[in-house]
Formats: structure tokens, C-alpha cells, sequence
């Protein structure tokens, strides 16, 4: 993705209030990220447990999303769960399930979008092999690291359009 700056990511958000966008925490090292090697910028808010942001190129424009963890850790210290972005499968908690507020009346009336992700987001990092993490490993398959990517952009594409239709 190209590299994103912090008003850029202020202003990219579907799914949160003006006021909340303004007001979240950001990447602190926000200039030092991998950019040609991420497909979307993910991070935690530091200040806010609980809360999670992605933001992805979506045609040409930016399109953030707002997330909660709703949970994470609570299923099992064996439980292992899937990412629905980049397919790893992890123990102990590290794939949570986050839930995004819908866009629109969907979105006013509480509706929102749940998915299992990489509970730090760096799903971008496990598929190209620049991040591992305890415990987590990707299904063995012999899809091109080009495939691989193709896909992540098409099942988060997919989170997209569930958030915005
Ligand atoms: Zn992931």
C-alpha cells in the first residue's frame, strides 16, 4: 500500500463518528512501517483497550474501519482459531473476534460485522513470512506468495463490503 499519513488516516474512516476518528490513538511509529509490504495498516489503540483500526486503499480512495475485540482468549487456551484475512491459525487468544459497526441506517441501528482477525492486525507481516508468532502457522498450501495476497485483498474487500452494504 502506499504510505499513509496521520490526517489522511483521521479522515478515511466509514464507520466511526468525525469526533472518534479524530480522537483515537495512531500507530506511534506510523513513519517507520513496512509499506510495500503491507496490504492494510492494522494496529491496536494504545489508549483504548479494546479497540482496533485498519486502514486499506480501497480503489483510490482510503477506507478505514473501526473495530472492537469483542474477544480473545476466552475460548480455550487450545482453542485454535482461523484469521479470515490471512488464513493463519493460532492458540491462546492471538486470533480474536472483532466486530465493526455497519455504514448507513445498518450502522445507526447497532448492526455490526464480525470477524476472527490476527489480534495484532500484521496479517499483511505472517503471510510474507516477516512476523511469526507463538503458537501460530499457516495452512500448508502451495499458493504463490502472490495468491496468497490476492486473496487477503479479496477476503477483506469481502469484510468491506459486509461493513458498507
Ligand atoms: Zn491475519
Amino acid at each position: 500500500m502506499r504510505a499513509i499519513t496521520e490526517s489522511e488516516i483521521r479522515t478515511s474512516f466509514i464507520n466511526c463518528s468525525k469526533g472518534e476518528a479524530k480522537r483515537l490513538g495512531l500507530p506511534r511509529d506510523l513513519a517507520e512501517q513496512p509499506w510495500a509490504e503491507l496490504d492494510f495498516l492494522g494496529w491496536q489503540d494504545q489508549g483504548a483497550p479494546g479497540r482496533a483500526y485498519l486502514v486499506t486503499e480501497r480503489g483510490d480512495r482510503w477506507a478505514g474501519v473501526a473495530l472492537r475485540v469483542t474477544s480473545g482468549g476466552g475460548r480455550g487456551f487450545t482453542a485454535r482459531s482461523m484469521c479470515s484475512l490471512c488464513l493463519t491459525t493460532r492458540t491462546g487468544g492471538s486470533v480474536a473476534l472483532m466486530t465493526a459497526r455497519r455504514t448507513g441506517e445498518a450502522g445507526r441501528q447497532g448492526n455490526t460485522v464480525g470477524q476472527y482477525l490476527c489480534g495484532d492486525l500484521a496479517c499483511s507481516l505472517y503471510l510474507r513470512g516477516r512476523k511469526v508468532s507463538a503458537g501460530g502457522r499457516l495452512v500448508e498450501e502451495t499458493l504463490t506468495l502472490e495468491e496468497k495476497v490476492a486473496r487477503l485483498h479479496a477476503n477483506l474487500n469481502a469484510f468491506l463490503d459486509k461493513i458498507t452494504e
